[in-house]
């Protein structure tokens, strides 16, 4: 069955390392960008969105197959991600999330940022069939949280956590980055110590991208120092911040599920698992993608151009995607026949080099794998 994404790209402020099409804007913008988002939502066909689930499967090179077509349209999982979705206002996320049909759906997560919690609020996205929280943590690090331009505490993000936990959300979820400026590995433990202290179902450990579309790594890309810009630790060093969040969170339950991401058992989200298994989605809202089995759709990528109704654009996927999206996952892929044969001397090339693992017709990164993704995943598009 189907995910939705939502996209919400508002924020109370631009953090320094943020490279997303995110960020500040004036009220009246914001207002016209959900009516924008509920005509979108509103006029979207279900039932004719993607081919048949046979061909979901077909396309994908899965071996995957419903039974029921029909039911491979209809959403079960709604992610509102963003921006900050969880400043969206109360009528506002009412509207978008009821147009979204087939509540309750299994999984339903809204993105929040640490210092916006209320019980109210809190309570209101339980009755509007939220069951998940995505808190952009970061770090419990109050010099680095500062750096990034944000201004939650640890204890403020203990304290929210609760308050998510009375209103009723089961499952709740930890951002953290690897790579921020001051960034030290004794700064690092005492971050992932407050995750042991939490105990949330999920964390993402994200590494810092490093870029020029963000204001923290264009000054480091220019050799600043703005923003901290001159003390973020190099490559190796967040080489080594990522393997000690490996050991530390699964000696805390915390399973590496895919390379970013760690869930206590049956705690994996349901809806991201769909963009690494190629299954259908449909996103809405500004720089939103969907995939349907075929195609590949992305919206425009600017508040403006997406109101404006400008900026879409369409690719039909490409047949290497499972092996570059599915090798994110631990469980790696089941490359058809004719996929081994393909890829065979590249395959053979990483066995050698201990970067791949092969096991009952499945391939899979190994932890060294993990490390250089990148140049395993360039090989095979
Ligand atoms: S990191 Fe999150 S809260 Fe900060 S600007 Fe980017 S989208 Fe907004």
């Amino acid at each position: 069955m189907a995910g939705v994404y939502i996209s919400y790209p508002f924020c109370a402020q631009k953090c320094t390392y943020c490279n997303f099409a995110s960020g500040v804007f004036p009220r009246a913008l914001e207002r016209r960008y959900v009516d924008a988002l509920l005509r979108e939502i509103r006029a979207f066909d279900w039932d004719s969105w993607t081919g048949s689930s046979r061909s979901v499967g077909e396309t994908a090179g899965l071996a995957v197959e419903t039974a029921c077509p029909t039911a491979a349209r209809l959403p079960e999982t709604v992610y509102l991600g963003g921006g900050t979705p969880g400043n969206m206002a109360a009528e506002d996320l009412r509207a978008v999330l009821d147009a979204v049909p087939e509540r309750p759906w299994i999984e339903a997560t809204i993105e929040a940022a640490p210092g916006s919690i209320t019980g109210e609020r809190a309570r209101h996205w339980v009755a509007c069939g939220i069951n998940r929280v995505s808190l952009g943590v970061q770090s419990f690090v109050e010099q680095e949280i500062r750096r990034t331009g944000r201004k939650h505490t640890a204890q403020i993000v203990a304290r929210e956590i609760e308050v998510l936990r009375a209103a009723g959300i089961a499952s709740v979820n930890i951002d953290l980055i690897a790579g921020l400026s001051g960034q030290t590995e004794a700064s690092w433990r005492e971050s992932l110590d407050w995750i042991g202290r939490l105990e949330p179902e999920h964390v993402s450990v994200y590494m810092l991208e490093v870029d020029a579309d963000s204001r923290l790594g264009k000054e480091m890309l220019a050799g600043g120092a703005r923003y901290g810009a001159a003390e973020t630790p190099d490559e190796d060093q967040v080489a080594v911040l990522y393997e000690t969040a490996v050991a530390r969170l699964e000696a805390l339950g915390l399973g590496r599920y895919e390379i970013s991401n760690f869930a206590r058992p049956g705690s994996e989200s349901r809806h991201n698992l769909k963009y690494w298994r190629l299954e259908p989605y449909a996103g809405f809202g500004a720089d939103a993608h969907s995939f349907d089995g075929k195609m590949r759709r992305r919206n425009a990528e600017t508040v403006e151009e997406y109101i404006g109704g400008t900026g879409q654009a369409a690719e039909a996927a490409h047949e290497g995607e499972r092996f570059f999206v599915g090798l994110r996952l631990m469980e790696g892929i089941r490359p058809a026949a004719e996929e081994w044969q393909r890829h065979d001397a590249a395959i053979h090339r990483f066995l050698d080099a201990g970067l791949v693992e092969t096991a009952d017709g499945v391939l899979r990164l190994t932890s060294r794998g993990v490390l250089v993704s990148n140049v395993v995943f360039a090989e095979f598009v």
